[in-house]
């Protein structure tokens, strides 16, 4: 579980979010809808323990990001909208050092176990043996995504996962996001509403730093006075 508390965040003058206060919950996907520069990714990044809050707080199952980053981390899974990379790793001894040094509780033949399931589940088999800098930006996205699975976290934060990748690779995300969510917390950024449409069960609507509207589509709808999300949400963006 996610809870923000009157959350706020400034970039030197300019207050990037401000007094934001919703709870994402498990095995739940939350939306995080927006047009460019409303506050989502760094709202994300603060939950990710990347920077922290000006004021207000953020608890990450019970546990507060600024007061315990070290534990939150171990329990945070993020995709970035731009990993980075150290660009000459091959992909499979990139991700099995992380699995190394995110699980060490692991033994050789685990690791090798978890190895074969974040492949699977990620799709990146076809470049296991190539490097980084050589992927295409779908299969830096993919690779990125088994990344944060790697220290299996309870709460997976994704920065506009389907931004990159072609048809068919959306509608895979999309399935694993939602095979994730049986289980995890999964907060998504995007401002695609298909996106929301085809994941989402609670939506945070955030324009210019601040919380517009916060619920279900219908619930959203109904605020708003609007038929459906697409009118409700250049209602609430106006
Ligand atoms: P997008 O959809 O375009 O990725 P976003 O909703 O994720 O946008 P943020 O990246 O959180 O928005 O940015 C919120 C505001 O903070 C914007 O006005 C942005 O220009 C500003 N901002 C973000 N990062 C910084 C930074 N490092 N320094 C200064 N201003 C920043």
């Amino acid at each position: 579980m996610i809870e923000l508390k009157s959350f706020t965040k400034n970039y030197g003058k300019i207050k990037a979010v401000d007094n934001v206060s919703f709870t994402a919950p498990q095995k739940q996907v939350t939306g995080l809808v927006g047009l460019n520069g409303a506050g989502k990714t760094t709202i994300l990044k603060a939950i990710a323990g990347i920077h922290f809050p000006d004021s207000g707080s953020i608890l990450v199952n019970g546990i507060s990001v600024e007061d315990n980053p070290v534990i939150v981390k171990s329990q945070v899974g993020f995709v970035s909208e731009q990993p980075n990379f150290i660009p000459d790793f091959r992909v499979l001894e990139f991700l099995k050092s992380e699995l190394e040094i995110r699980r060490p509780e692991l033994s050789k033949k685990e690791v090798d176990e978890e190895l074969e399931k974040l492949v699977e589940s990620t799709w990146i088999g076809d470049v296991l043996t190539k490097k980084i800098k050589e992927l295409s930006k779908g299969y830096r996205q993919r690779l990125s995504f088994a990344r944060a699975l790697a220290g299996n976290p309870s709460v997976i934060l994704l920065d506009e996962p389907a931004s990159g990748l072609d048809p068919r690779q959306i509608v895979e995300m999309r399935n694993l996001v939602l095979s994730l969510a049986t289980e995890k917390t999964i907060l998504i950024s995007t401002h695609i509403l298909q996106e929301i449409d085809a994941l989402c069960n609670t939506i945070a609507v955030i324009h210019k730093g601040t919380l517009k509207a916060f619920g279900t589509e219908k619930e959203i709808c109904d605020f708003s006075g609007e038929k459906n999300m697409e009118a409700a949400f250049l209602r609430l963006t106006e």
